[in-house]
């Protein structure tokens, strides 16, 4: 009898049914020894549906699906009367949270969540997770018995699928028959892209926060139902590391709170009490700190919860037994006991402190709620903020819990921290203004998430040390100290975008305001229908249109004298954005639009490079926009065959960080027939070695200036007296791990319409030095970043570089972007200047 049930929440055990008394064991349920060759993922989905289907202590649960079809489940364990009432339990949870707004009722009991195989290649989690369930299902682990009467624990055996099982079907279609410790042989490497990551080539782990990945949206739904108080993430780093369990490494972020702290600290005793006993070794307190959001540790701390990684020395490169440097072989065998023994370590713990668990959760909330500690109490967006980046900040809130509303107080004049400004600033709060009040359940995410600049307690980071939410989307935001009161007017952001006042307009207009006009472009491109966009600005009425702006004429679209009409407003409405008409071609201000300063726009061919020498990462994110976001064609064409395919049908040519020395005849004979190439972050260095290009002679000149500086300081710099022990922390001064700058633009580019007169990036590289010819269209004229660290050498190199710029390149153009503008794809405000770039 199956007892799988399917987003609902249904636990009620039918009547009758007797559970065997013993359940199959992984290896009797496989067939095989678990840990002697990695279990594909129908197989791990099969056996989850299996206990769940005998054991009287585990329910299954399919929360989604991956890009590519998977499942994704998981496994509750508990005690057969918690699994009967588990929306009960659930219930009584969120309530305390304040999340749900329900009253407080009923017994609120530890969830224990755990994740495994996030990142694909990291091949231990799924196996481990396996032995976990079996284990737990089975009730006879020392003091089992008393977790599942205490507490939910819940088993997610496998948070990317598409990643695991690339990396299973390579390293099955590969695996030797009699396993070879080899660390050289070829069933352990990975081909081009890995494995890590999910479909569309994103690393999971670093999307909790932002949750642009089906994988995590599926994930954090389920979350937000339970709201876990513990969440354990496995994860596996290279064979010759030992094993990592908490404390984590510094920096720590400032809002985890000491029970947090001092519960990390419990974890790692109890880790070291197992891996003692087995003469296990291990490390604590180093490499994974606990500072960016984005991660499966990170997040849910900062949901009240206790968050911890897990890493198991191993990887996707250890196979199922791999030779090591000290002389020992490490088997999938070992790394899966690690891996189990912290599960079952973290669910000691957890029971062993559960009331002290439980008032830590509920206490966060509650602090929150009533008494934040964030020294903004209100954040303000202003309601002039352009539509779809206000939108899409507002679906991200949502997603996160965090409530907003409009702001009162409507007239008031109140000081702020400005954030485009990075400084204080008046503002009057005015109708239409977004309130995000500290004071909420989710307040301490409303710290995380809106500081402007996040507190840590050393800067050597592992990733990120800025994201403030206001300068992601680009919105004109304010932080505000004082407690503003709600207007209590419903957020209205989807309103009918339809402006009509004729039935057969001369002409149909958009105002080129931003993302949403550019889907509405990319719509209309894929319609046939002819477009025109203004250079400068017009006025129609009292009306102003910026530059830009769309004119969809009906005396250009004679080829489609009947479908007009319906397929500007379908393309209006799919798109979200406003269409407005003019009832004559003559405009009251500007340039009319069968002016020469009105363009003819063309429908591009548009070519992404995939494969070797390219990012993957990055490859994947251009995928995502095109497919996800500006919902436009894109052909990705493999590298390797870039040299044979005719490119005579293409405009444009998408090169991502990478390495195309090796494709440098083909790109040039691109430009050379008129081709535009757009050459995003190292890409750019196939042109800087060109001696002819203006970006070369830049280039030359900046470092023949840096050489000649360097010479003047080098004999007395204290930094060559260095100490061994310090180079990493060195290192450091020359680098931006992810700060955040200002980009001044030029505005009068077509690549910036839409954009306004500044934009924000976060900057990873040292930018281009500036063109002497072509155009420098967007470019950093300060030292300091907005937010997030920077090292002192860095910041010396960084004023005054080029971010985004182009040039004539035999018949074409090519346009370079120093830095990655749609970073990760949470950053939305890159996604209009991408579209005026490949679209223009
Ligand atoms: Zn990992």
């Amino acid at each position: 009898m199956k007892r799988t049930f399917l987003l609902l929440f249904l636990a009620v055990l039918p009547a009758g049914i007797v559970f065997n008394q013993t359940i199959k064991s992984p290896d009797e349920y496989l067939g095989y020894e678990l840990g002697s060759t990695f279990t594909y993922h129908h197989q791990v989905t099969g056996y989850f549906r299996y206990v769940a289907d005998n054991s009287p202590n585990a329910d299954y649960l399919v929360y989604g699906h991956s890009y590519e079809g998977r499942e994704l489940g998981v496994c509750f364990i508990s005690s057969p009367e918690n699994l009967k009432n588990l929306e009960e339990i659930r219930k009584a949870n969120l309530a305390r949270t304040g999340l749900s707004g329900e009253k407080v009722t009923g017994t609120q009991i530890p969830i224990i969540w755990m994740s495994y195989n996030v990142h694909g290649n990291e091949s231990v989690g799924v196996e481990a997770a396996l032995k976990t369930l079996y284990t737990l299902a089975e009730n006879k682990y020392e003091g089992a018995d008393d977790w599942l009467k205490s507490c939910i624990i819940i088993i997610d055996p496998c948070s990317n699928p598409d990643g695991r099982e690339r990396y299973t079907a390579m390293y099955r279609n590969l695996q030797p028959s009699i396993p070879n410790p080899d660390p050289n042989s070829w069933e352990r490497s990975s081909g081009w892209g890995g494995s890590r990551s999910n479909h569309y080539f994103f690393d999971l782990n670093r999307d909790w926060a932002w949750q642009t990945q089906i994988e995590t949206r599926h994930r954090i739904d389920l979350y937000n139902k339970f709201m876990p108080h513990v969440h354990a993430d496995f994860h596996e780093m290279g064979s010759s590391s030992n094993f990592f369990f908490a404390p984590g490494a510094d920096p720590w972020h400032d809002i985890i709170t000491p029970w947090q702290r001092d519960f990390h600290k419990l974890m790692g005793k109890a880790n070291a009490d197992l891996f003692d006993d087995k003469f296990r070794l291990y490390f604590t307190k180093e490499s994974f700190d606990l500072f960016c959001p984005s991660f499966g540790d990170t997040w849910p701390l900062f949901n009240g919860a206790m968050g911890f990684t897990f890493e198991q020395g191993g990887g996707g490169g250890a196979g199922v037994s791999v030779k090591r440097e000290i002389g020992d072989t490490l088997t999938l065998a070992h790394r899966i006991d690690g891996h189990f023994m912290a599960s079952m370590a973290t669910i000691k713990v957890s029971y062993d402190n559960r009331a002290k668990l439980l008032e830590g959760f509920n206490k966060y909330f509650e602090t929150a709620a009533t008494n934040p500690r964030f020294e903004y109490k209100s954040i303000i967006i202003k309601g002039s903020s352009e539509t779809s980046s206000v939108k899409s900040l507002l679906y991200l809130l949502d997603r996160s819990q965090i409530k907003y509303s409009y702001a009162g107080n409507s007239g008031k004049k109140v000081k702020g921290f400005d954030y485009a400004l990075n400084a204080e600033a008046d503002l009057t709060l005015e109708k239409g203004d977004i309130l995000i009040s500290a004071f909420q359940p989710q307040g301490h995410l409303v710290e995380v998430l809106f500081e402007p600049d996040s507190k840590a307690s050393d800067s050597l980071s592992y990733d990120l040390t800025a994201w403030a939410l206001p300068y992601v989307y680009n919105l004109k935001a304010y932080a505000v100290k004082e407690k503003i009161e709600a207007s209590g007017e419903k957020v209205e952001f989807n309103k009918p975008v339809i402006n009509i006042t004729e039935e057969k307009p001369y002409a149909y207009l958009v105002n080129w305001k931003g993302f949403d006009e550019m889907r509405f472009l990319a719509e209309l491109f894929k319609r046939d229908v002819r477009i025109r966009s203004a250079v400068k600005t017009f006025t129609v009425g009292t009306d102003k249109y910026e530059r830009g702006s769309l004119i969809i004429a009906r005396g250009d679209n004679t080829h489609i004298p009947s479908s007009f009409d319906k397929l500007g407003r379908e393309a209006a409405e799919v798109a979200g954005a406003k269409l407005m008409t003019a009832s004559t071609g003559m405009v009251d201000a500007g340039k009319d639009f069968g002016s020469g300063y009105s363009n003819a726009r063309k429908a591009p061919k548009i070519v992404l490079l995939g494969g070797e020498g390219t990012s993957a990462g990055s490859v994947g994110e251009l995928w995502y926009f095109f497919e996800n976001e500006l919902k436009y064609p894109v052909t990705i064409i493999n590298a390797s065959s870039f040299a044979s395919a005719d490119m005579s049908g293409y405009d444009v040519l998408i090169l991502t960080s990478g390495n195309y020395t090796r494709y440098k005849d083909p790109v040039m004979a691109f430009l050379q027939k008129g081709g535009k190439v757009l050459a995003l972050e190292s890409s750019s260095s196939l042109f800087s070695a060109e001696k002819t290009t203006a970006l070369g002679k830049a280039v030359d000149l900046k470092a023949a200036e840096l050489k000649a500086k360097e010479k003047k300081e080098r004999s007395d710099d204290p930094e060559l007296l260095k100490k061994f022990e310090d180079e990493r922390r060195h290192a450091l001064s020359e680098r931006s791990p992810g700060a955040i700058y200002k980009v001044k633009l030029d505005y009068t580019h077509p690549y910036t319409f839409g954009m306004g007169q500044d934009w924000f990036v976060m900057m990873r590289s040292s930018g281009l030095p500036y063109l002497s010819s072509g155009s420098n269209i967007g470019y950093i004229t300060t030292s300091e970043p907005v937010s997030g660290f920077a090292g002192y050498k860095y910041k010396e190199k960084i004023k005054n570089t080029l971010v985004i710029g182009s040039e004539r390149v035999g018949g074409g153009e090519v346009v370079y972007i120093s830095d990655n503008p749609y970073f990760r794809a949470f950053w939305k405000s890159g996604r209009i200047l991408l579209g005026n770039i490949v679209l223009k």
